[in-house]
């Protein structure tokens, strides 16, 4: 039995890994479950669950649940996400909060020797090097929930690290795909909000219309397979059934393929190098989708994929910049303050402004994320 601490329970992440944990009742064990403010998605999974410690953001929110009825332990702010992921009991820490602020939990389950199973991204992008040392040195595999991430982990199960010529990082082009740069103007939340073939949380279904989902991805593979920027490539694959491939020097190419469905990648994080029975989920049928189309990315229609690849050449902070000013932006564009394409451009400003420091410490990468977020929202005002 596994007990897992789940930072971000309420999400879209989060609500599928319950899901994984129901469908395996003598496998996992919910322990401990942080989100930041909706009480309404957490009661039932408290009800169902029974978690022995809550963590949430505000003391609002604490009393919330306290007037639920909620008989749990519950801890208040980032701080306390971290005591959940490193505490005793837990086995497994599950990240799957929004935004940079889950770094901290992610380091310190790394230094617990925790099982970490990943699906925080902007953890790595912000802070790669740091996550990834403290991971050699503690002797702790961080397990990719990013569905492309699992499928190369997937590939390289058993491969040698010298055998690997490149990566091919899928995209399946959000929910512009099909619009030219001109028909960006004036497009609304709603309709950013639409994506072709996942559904997601907020913010990265954003990303992934301006295609930063992608570049962060990219940033992802580069610290989780230690593999230089030249040697990962992003192609259009508009199906989202292959989820992303390796090439090894012989020319073999391995790809991971399945129905477009979080709960596969989740669940391997959690269960490997072993597998369980996928409870009700389609089984792929090539037969039935025919043809599966692949297109070269174009950089200037997304400008957003070509900043990640600069900053994560760059290195130093620069990665730290690329996601806070995309975190603070992309926050503005949800709060109806500025235009999709707005995004780019304050990315854009806030990456040349910023003077490069080389191998930042956790605190510099903290500096940093918040004085971006602030100079961002000073550009707006
Ligand atoms: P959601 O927006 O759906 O959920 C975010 C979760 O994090 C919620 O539980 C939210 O709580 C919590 N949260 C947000 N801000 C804070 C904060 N400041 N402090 C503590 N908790 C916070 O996001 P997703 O599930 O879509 O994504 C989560 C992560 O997984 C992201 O890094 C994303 O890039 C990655 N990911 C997501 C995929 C997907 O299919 N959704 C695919 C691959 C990666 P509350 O609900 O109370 O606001
Ligand atoms: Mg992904």
């Amino acid at each position: 039995m596994k007990h897992i601490a789940l930072l971000g329970a309420t999400g879209s992440i989060g609500i599928q890994t319950t899901d994984v944990i129901r469908n395996h009742p003598e496998e996992f064990n919910l322990f401990a479950m942080a989100f930041r403010r909706n009480v309404e998605k957490a009661l039932p999974l408290i009800r169902e669950f029974d978690p022995e410690i809550i963590v949430v953001q505000s003391e609002e929110t604490k009393a919330e649940l306290i007037e639920a009825n909620v008989q749990a332990d519950v801890l208040v702010g980032s701080v306390a996400m971290k005591e959940i992921a490193t505490h005793d009991h837990v086995d497994v820490l599950v990240n799957a909060v929004m935004g940079s602020v889950g770094l901290e939990a992610t380091l310190g389950a790394i230094e617990s020797r925790k099982q970490v199973a990943l699906a925080n991204k902007e953890t790595l992008v912000t802070a790669g090097h740091l996550v990834m040392e403290a991971a050699k040195r503690n002797g702790v595999d961080i397990l990719p929930v990013d569905s492309e991430h699992s499928a190369i982990y997937q590939c390289l199960n058993g491969e040698n690290h010298s055998d690997i010529h490149k990566l091919t990082l899928t995209a399946s082009g959000g929910s512009f795909r099909d619009k030219a740069r001109s028909e960006l103007e004036g497009v609304t939340v709603e309709d950013a909000l639409n994506h072709p073939n996942w559904s997601m949380g907020a913010k990265i279904t954003i990303d992934s219309a301006t295609m930063m989902n992608k570049g962060l991805e990219v940033i992802e593979a580069h610290w989780l397979f230690d593999i230089p920027y030249d040697d990962i490539d992003v192609i259009q694959h508009r199906e989202s059934v292959i989820h992303s491939m390796v090439e090894f020097n012989d020319k073999s190419v391995m790809a991971q393929l399945g129905t477009p469905d979080m709960r596969v990648p989740i669940q391997y994080a959690l269960t490997y190098p072993n597998r369980l029975e996928m409870k009700d989920t389609k089984t792929l049928n090539l037969v039935e989708i025919g043809k599966l189309h692949f297109e070269e990315m174009d950089f200037e229609r997304f400008p957003c994929l070509r900043m990640a690849y600069e900053a994560g050449r760059a290195g130093g902070t620069m990665p730290t910049v690329l996601n806070a000013a995309n975190e603070q932006a992309v926050a503005l564009f949800l709060e109806g303050d500025i235009d999709f394409l707005r995004i780019e451009s304050l990315i854009e400003r806030a990456l040349s402004e910023h003077e490069l420091i080389e191998r930042p410490s956790l605190e510099t990468i903290v500096e940093v994320d918040q004085e971006t977020r602030a100079r961002v929202k000073s550009y707006v005002k």
